[in-house]
């Protein structure tokens, strides 16, 4: 038994030595050569897939997005079709398993925000709304029913998707939250009031992602479905913005709005539901940062 080990042990450190030897002395260069528009060569990193899904995104970005960025920052306009292209090429909720979306690394997703945001920052702003922060809301903290009847539309850019949190008195301390969500048994609905400051894309959304604090000072996630919590809810625009400008930022003000019980996020208690999707939503700011840097 002793002498299996020491032959197999020996035959395995020949191995090693005759591997290093080639690696050492072959005449074939393993030299990486130094690419300054890749310094850490990542490249060599990603899978056959993350490549074809990036390179493909980057050619309708640079032929589709490039075209129609100047005009929309002049006008400050988003067109709502483009999130319906993204829909098309697989890229909103790319990450997400199921319902319609792509299923591709986060790597993959930091590709995709890359590409945009070398663009454009304010497409980026709305590729990253609808996917982290609308439908990871969903994926994340939403039931079986409210993932079925949402995502699928979503991943199209059928619906449009925005998430308030920021409040007009407490921007960087979601803490001092004023909205309030009190549940009315009668009507079986929560009842919002309250409203949100500099939010993306709320002018223009179908589902707002609402945060609100109920009667127990704890914060919870409420889906409000604009085709159904109409009543008492305005979105403004917020006009004259310096930059960002082709993405569209707006206000939420709630009055009274009844949002139906089934619509509240059940797996969102306290401020780690918001600041999960945030984490998401960073992730592709940063990569985002990138292409921004690059271009
Ligand atoms: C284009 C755009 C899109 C946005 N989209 C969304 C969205 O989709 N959803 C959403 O919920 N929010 C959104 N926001 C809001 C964004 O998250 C807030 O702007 C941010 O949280 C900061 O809040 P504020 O602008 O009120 O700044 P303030 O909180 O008033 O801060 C002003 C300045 O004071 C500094 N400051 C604040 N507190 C402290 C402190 N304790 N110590 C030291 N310095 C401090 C800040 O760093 C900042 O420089 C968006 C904002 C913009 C501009």
């Amino acid at each position: 038994m002793f002498l299996q080990k020491a032959t197999s042990y020996a035959r395995n450190c020949v191995k090693t030595q005759q591997k290093l030897a080639t690696a050492l002395f072959s005449t074939k260069s393993t030299k990486q050569v130094y690419n300054w528009e890749d310094p850490l060569n990542l490249e060599s990193q990603l899978t056959e897939d993350e490549i074809a899904v990036r390179d493909s995104f980057k050619t309708y970005c640079q032929e589709s997005l490039l075209p129609r960025v100047t005009m929309a920052n002049r006008t400050e306009s988003f067109d709502k079709a483009i999130l319906q292209e993204m829909g098309q090429l697989g890229a909103l909720g790319c990450t997400l398993q199921g319902y319609g979306c792509a299923g591709v690394s986060n790597v993959a997703y930091g590709l995709l925000t890359r590409e945009v945001e070398r663009i454009d920052s304010g497409y980026r702003s709305a590729l990253s709304v609808q996917s982290s922060l609308a439908m990871g809301a969903i994926y994340d903290y939403g039931s079986e029913a409210q993932k079925q009847k949402y995502l699928p539309e979503m991943a199209k850019g059928n619906l449009v998707g925005c998430f308030g949190l920021t409040e007009p008195n407490h921007g960087s301390d979601p803490a001092g939250m004023e909205t309030r969500a009190k549940y009315d048994s009668k009507s079986k609905c929560y009842i919002l009031n309250g409203s949100k400051n500099w939010i993306t894309n709320s002018p223009i959304a179908d589902i707002l992602i609402v945060w609100a604090k109920g009667e127990d000072g704890k914060v919870r996630g409420f889906i409000v479905d604009r085709s159904i919590s109409g009543k008492g809810l305005s979105t403004p625009k917020i006009e004259g913005k310096f930059s960002l400008r082709a993405s569209t930022t707006g206000m939420i003000f709630m009055d009274d709005v009844h949002v139906p019980e089934e619509n509240l996020l059940p797996n969102a208690i306290g401020f780690s539901g918001p600041f999960g999707c945030l984490n998401n939503a960073r992730y592709g700011i940063a990569w985002g940062a990138l292409g921004a840097a690059e271009a």
